[in-house]
């Protein structure tokens, strides 16, 4: 869909972004008879998982629980594996399209700059890129909570001559190529550790600039078949999809409320491997409540993690900077993420960690990374995986202004404030579904795009 079409119309809803809340939206509103198009800045549906399509990106949920709830959805669709890459979630994005017909309200390669509310009309007017103006009654930001990259300040960023993208505006392309070459990664989050385990066998020599280490679980991934998943619809999925809306992260599977402490060390040991060997994040959002709020629980579970990690990094100093014997924070309070193979990468001889607590970085020059000891370190890749300006950033980033002049970014510079999460004070019929004060970054991400129902919102005392 063309952009000129809308100009001088006035839309019931105008939604940003086509990730799983945006087409959700979409769908929702539509099946109330409204008038309603997405404004999306990729060229594909899929949100996050259009912008993050770097070298071994894949979710950390299980699949069952990281889909859409409908039946007419996940009747038809197969996984092919526990924790399902990029590229499968944008089939099923596509499959979901075929299904639902979302694209043909999705105008593409459009990103939203700002917003302004006309108090004479009760209309949003909304501008995008190119300076087009549209008219619309609710503006609905899906915008995810990872949209705006973050770039460290180190000097000189601009002057890499090699080959330089930031995880989360990896090339549609496929441009890059990884085997064989130098490759520097900065950061260690999530991306970092996806990148660094696909990239280690790969790379001629691979750098890692770690400032944090990451207390990854095992992932445990394996192949799921057609039979085992028309098992699981038959009777499981309908259980799953509810659960998921009960539980304290959006999972299928919830905090223990027992006590880890009141556990014999017998009962606690096998406990412990019992979620280890589950994978995914049993090990963290399905331990023992007093993990939480305990820190002699918080610590046996540190304790048990370092020496799982502990045992499969050969090289002492390596051993220390990634598993330190005292934990670095209390465990679970900085999302782990799940990891396959990361560890043993590190025990490749053609692997560098450089901890940049104890040897920061100076600059960035045209060759590589300049650390304080004097080192310039060479690539012909530097990856910056150093994550987003998260959670207010994709919303503050656009130049939404309020009835009381203010844009969001001058009003929540003076201190965050939503009601409930989802929407701001003189902001009217203004709604965001995965922004700040929400569950967001702390619950799975399709459980709540599906919670946020448009006909409570559009029956609001705002509206
Ligand atoms: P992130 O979690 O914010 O991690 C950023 C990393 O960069 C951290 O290791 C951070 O170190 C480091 N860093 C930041 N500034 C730095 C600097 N100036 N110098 C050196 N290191 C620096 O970002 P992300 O990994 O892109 O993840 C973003 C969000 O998306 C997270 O919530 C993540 O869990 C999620 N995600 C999920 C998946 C998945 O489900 N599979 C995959 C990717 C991302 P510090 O820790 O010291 O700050």
């Amino acid at each position: 869909m063309s952009l000129p079409n809308l100009s001088g119309q006035t839309l019931d809803a105008l939604i940003v972004g086509a990730g799983f809340s945006g087409v959700h939206q979409l769908h929702e509103l539509r099946s109330l008879g409204l008038s309603v198009k997405i404004f999306e800045a990729g060229a594909s549906l899929g949100g996050t998982w259009y912008w993050n399509c770097y070298p071994g990106a894949r979710v950390d949920s299980d699949f069952s629980v990281y889909q859409f709830s409908k039946e007419e959805l996940w009747r038809d669709w197969t996984w092919s594996e526990r924790f399902p890459d990029w590229t499968e979630l944008r089939a099923y994005f596509h499959y979901v399209d075929t299904k639902l017909d979302i694209s043909k309200d999705v105008v593409f390669n459009t990103r939203v700059v700002g917003a302004e509310f006309n108090t004479t009309t009760d209309r949003w007017a909304v501008t995008t890129h190119d300076g087009t103006v549209v008219h619309s009654r609710f503006l609905i930001l899906c915008t995810g909570f990872a949209s705006k990259p973050h770039f460290p300040s180190y000097p000189g960023l601009d002057t890499f001559s090699g080959v330089r993208h930031h995880t989360g505006q990896w090339p549609q392309d496929g441009s890059v190529d990884l085997r064989g070459k130098r490759i520097g990664v900065i950061g260690t989050g999530a991306s970092g550790v996806q990148l660094i385990q696909e990239s280690g066998p790969q790379a001629s020599h691979l750098t890692v600039f770690q400032r944090t280490p990451n207390l990854a679980l095992p992932m445990v991934q394996y192949p799921v078949d057609v039979h085992t998943q028309d098992k699981m619809k038959e009777v499981l999925y309908p259980y799953i999809l509810r659960r998921r809306q009960q539980t304290f992260s959006g999972f299928h599977f919830d905090i223990n409320v027992n006590s880890l402490l009141s556990l014999s060390p017998e009962e606690r040991m096998l406990a412990f491997e019992d979620l280890w060997a589950k994978g995914g994040f049993y090990f963290w959002l399905g331990a023992f409540q007093d993990t939480f709020h305990d820190d002699r629980a918080n610590d046996e579970v540190y304790k048990f993690w370092q020496r799982k990690v502990g045992d499969r990094i050969v090289d002492k100093e390596m051993r220390r900077k990634l598993a330190p014997e005292v934990a670095p924070h209390p465990f679970g309070v900085k999302r782990p993420c799940l990891e396959q193979q990361y560890y043993e990468v590190y025990n490749q001889p053609n692997v560098t960690l450089v901890d940049v607590a104890e040897n920061p970085i100076s600059e960035i020059t045209p060759k590589g990374v300049k650390t304080q000891d004097g080192k310039e370190h060479e690539f012909d890749v530097l990856v910056i995986a150093t994550g987003f300006d998260a959670v207010t950033g994709s919303i503050s980033q656009i130049d939404i202004r309020g009835t009381d002049g203010l844009l969001v970014r001058e009003k929540w510079g003076k201190g965050l404030a939503t009601y409930l999460g989802m929407s701001i004070a003189n902001f009217p019929n203004m709604f965001f579904t995965y922004g700040p004060q929400g569950p967001t970054a702390f619950c799975n991400g399709p459980t709540c795009a599906v919670r946020y129902q448009p006909s409570l919102l559009l029956n609001s005392p705002l509206t």
